[in-house]
């Protein structure tokens, strides 16, 4: 053997060739990590093959400089996912592989790598941090509930499959999904004395309730963490604890996918839907769709547990192909016992709001804060208002880089952009005629919590929200302050939707739910009733009769109808129904590809050069049955002062639409090299939003 094949983090398809010089190939067994000359600087990769010969002239191999030996190779498992994943998602294996590797690995090691793996060795992984232990009300009493006996039944079915199978568990917030992933996980480790679980999570300020609770529940244990709100050493050692199998248990948010577990067996995805668990930049993989590749790969079963499943878990579950495992008590409590929050409308038509808040909602949280309960509002707008307005020339506080609106934020009297970041100060009048009245046009959390202030006088009022929470441990500060009881009214964005489990709110007001509903994207319908459910969710869990008080304009709605019914079913079948019709995903198989450039001839241009080359591919008979739709801006045309445009190709069957973005990527790739394209462009498989 006298080449190595090494993928690195570059956007070349095949593996690249370097002479084995005098490195030792029993050291390069596939899945070392290398270090290699790269254009002028030198890069860590991955070796993944040796060979006899090379297709490349002797005068362009280089030789490599040395592998990388601190710990085992990356496993046959973690190579095939990663490959799995590139082919998937139509990148370089490379770009998918290199990433997923720890700080020390991915930057050119420094002196005394190994040393410094050593301490890691010899430290004690996933001990508990003050911090994680001290975390809210759910923080760890060791006391293991007895489970129902559908919790039993899930727990048996998981712990019962052989292999790999697929489950979804069904069941509101607070029906005990947790409890089920921990026990199956207590089963699993009970089983093989070298098992390991992956629990994956959708959100970095969940994980350290979770992770409190876990450690609490599996003290012997070690247990690693993955997540992006982790220093670099704390990475490393989660990693190395995690690949050697010394962490029997990594819970992780969507990174944690490409964790290294030679002895994985068992996988759980909590909130599978979860928006969180698509990748945004880079390569756009789902966590949640290869968690079921990776648990396919380690033959293990794999859980997706939500209350409101994504639709095409939903379909897949409904089809059979995911085995449903459904909840229907809440705690310790079976359906019969359990009262579910009452869910009204408050037809705007009827109670037209006055600051924000219709009448019968102010009441309600009078009649809250009188009983000595507490109160949640809820509205998925941070700031004071979106948009300020000039009403002499009709002036709008636009992004200049946007095609949007920049918010107004009262207290720090800024506009801000919520797309972009973009920020200045409030001009003291209109920049267009110099008229100094500006309005506040519409509410955001700023606002609302300022209408609360007048309505509810001497009523304790905070509010939650990105822009108050930069500060660390502030949004665990303000929801300690809730469950101890110190705040009568919070109002807050998706952050007081989210895992939090307040026992003594009596009340839910929802405002402006509306705007998503009206949202153009496709996938909207399914956030907004999954967000609502959890809002919903948050009211009653200690069995008190609680109310949710939505205000809308459209109080017939079926999605409202179906939420007050706490219809998860009902809604998905309705939604699927019109996705059918529609064909959108999951009854089609799609792809976005999208091009920005500072100009919008440009990214259109590149687009349907595009579209030419796929209708040539149609044409020669060379693609299947799919589907190429023109070239058009996006919906949020301009961001951060690029234009952007988007082309989507659709098919029936999922391997058609694969084997014509094999050809055509590759075609587009020798295109805008040969035309020197400027626009950026990428390829979005299975996108989130069309
Ligand atoms: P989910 O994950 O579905 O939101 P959890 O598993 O967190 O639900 O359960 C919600 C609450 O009910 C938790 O406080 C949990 O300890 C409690 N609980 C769950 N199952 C039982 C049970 N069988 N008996 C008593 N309490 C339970
Ligand atoms: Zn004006
Ligand atoms: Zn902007």
């Amino acid at each position: 053997m006298r080449f190595a094949r090494v993928i690195v983090d570059v956007p070349i398809e095949q593996p690249l060739d370097y002479a084995l010089g005098d490195c030792d190939p029993a050291s390069l067994v596939p899945g070392t990590p290398v270090l290699v000359p790269f254009k002028r600087s030198d890069q860590v990769g991955i070796a993944v093959g040796l060979a006899a010969d090379s297709a490349l002239p002797p005068d362009k191999i280089r030789p490599l400089i040395a592998p990388i030996l601190i710990a085992a190779p990356l496993g046959e498992r973690w190579l095939k996912l990663t490959r799995f994943a590139a082919d998937y998602y139509h990148c370089a294996w490379g770009e998918v592989a290199l990433p997923a590797l720890p700080p020390m690995l991915r930057r050119r090691p420094v002196a005394r790598l190994a040393q410094r793996v050593e301490k890691m060795r010899a430290a004690p992984v996933g001990v508990a941090t003050a911090d994680a232990v001290g975390s809210g009300a759910d923080g760890a009493g060791p006391a293991v509930p007895v489970l129902r006996d559908e919790q039993q039944a899930a727990v048996d079915a998981i712990a019962a499959a052989a292999g790999y199978a697929r489950f979804l568990l069904f069941g509101v917030t607070g029906s005990g999904k947790t409890e089920v992933y921990l026990h199956a996980i207590a089963a699993t480790l009970a089983a093989d004395p070298a098992a390991q679980a992956l629990l994956l999570v959708p959100e970095i300020n969940l994980t350290p309730q979770l992770e409190a609770l876990v450690r609490a529940r599996f003290p012997g244990e070690a247990v690693a963490s993955l997540h992006s709100g982790l220093n670099d050493g704390e990475r490393n050692a989660a990693w190395l604890a995690a690949h050697e199998g010394r962490a029997r248990i990594v819970i992780g948010t969507r990174l944690a996918v490409f964790a290294s577990l030679p002895r994985l067996r068992l996988v759980v995805v909590d909130e599978e839907h979860d928006p969180s668990f698509k990748a945004g930049q880079g390569v756009h993989y789902s966590a949640r769709d290869l968690a079921l590749k990776l648990a396919q790969l380690a033959e293990a079963p794999v859980v997706l547990g939500s209350a409101t499943p994504s639709l095409e878990t939903w379909a897949a579950a409904q089809a059979g192909r995911y085995a449903l495992l459904r909840l229907t008590g809440r705690g310790g409590a079976a359906r019969s016992e359990v009262e579910l929050p009452r869910v009204e409308m408050i037809d705007l038509k009827r109670h037209p709001a006055e600051h924000g808040l219709a009448d019968p909602l102010r009441a309600a949280l009078r009649s809250t804060i009188e009983r000595g309960e507490q109160a949640l509002v809820f509205l998925n707008r941070r700031g004071y208002a979106p948009v300020i307005a000039c009403d002499a020339c009709g002036w709008l506080s636009n992004c200049p880089r946007c095609s949007a609106f920049a918010s107004f934020h009262k207290g720090e009297r800024q506009l801000r952009c919520h797309h972009c970041g973009w920020q200045a100060r409030v001009p003291a009048a209109c920049p267009t005629c110099g008229n100094q009245d500006l309005s506040a046009v519409g509410h955001g959390t700023q606002r609302i919590e300022e209408t609360l202030q007048l309505a509810l006088p001497g009523a304790r009022i905070r509010r939650i929200d990105r822009d108050n929470t930069q500060r660390r441990h502030a949004a665990r500060e303000m929801l300690d302050a809730m469950h101890a009881g110190d705040i009568d009214v919070l109002v807050g964005t998706q952050m007081i939707a989210k895992g939090h489990d307040f026992r003594r709110v009596a009340l839910v007001g929802v405002l402006n739910a509306d705007a998503q509903l009206l949202a153009g994207d496709f996938r909207a319908p399914e956030r907004l009733f999954a967000t609502l459910l959890q809002v919903v969710g948050r009211a009653g869990r200690s069995g008190q009769p609680a109310r949710v008080l939505l205000q809308t304009r459209h109080p017939g709605h079926p999605l409202y109808a179906a939420l007050a019914r706490h219809d998860f079913p009902r809604f998905a079948r309705d939604q699927l129904a019109e996705r059918r019709a529609m064909r959108l995903p999951p009854f089609v198989h799609a792809a976005l590809l999208t091009a920005t450039s500072r100009d919008m001839s440009d990214a259109v241009g590149l687009l349907q050069v595009a579209q030419g080359l796929g209708q040539a591919l149609m044409d020669g008979g060379a693609a299947g049955a799919v589907k190429l739709y023109d070239a058009v801006p996006m919906p949020l045309e301009r961001l951060a002062g690029e234009h952007r445009a988007q082309l989507l190709v659709e098919a029936a069957r999922r391997s058609d639409l694969h084997a014509f973005l094999v050809r055509w990527l590759a075609a587009l790739r020798r295109e805008v090299a040969s035309q020197k394209l400027r626009p950026r462009w990428n390829l979005e498989v299975d996108p989130i939003a069309i």
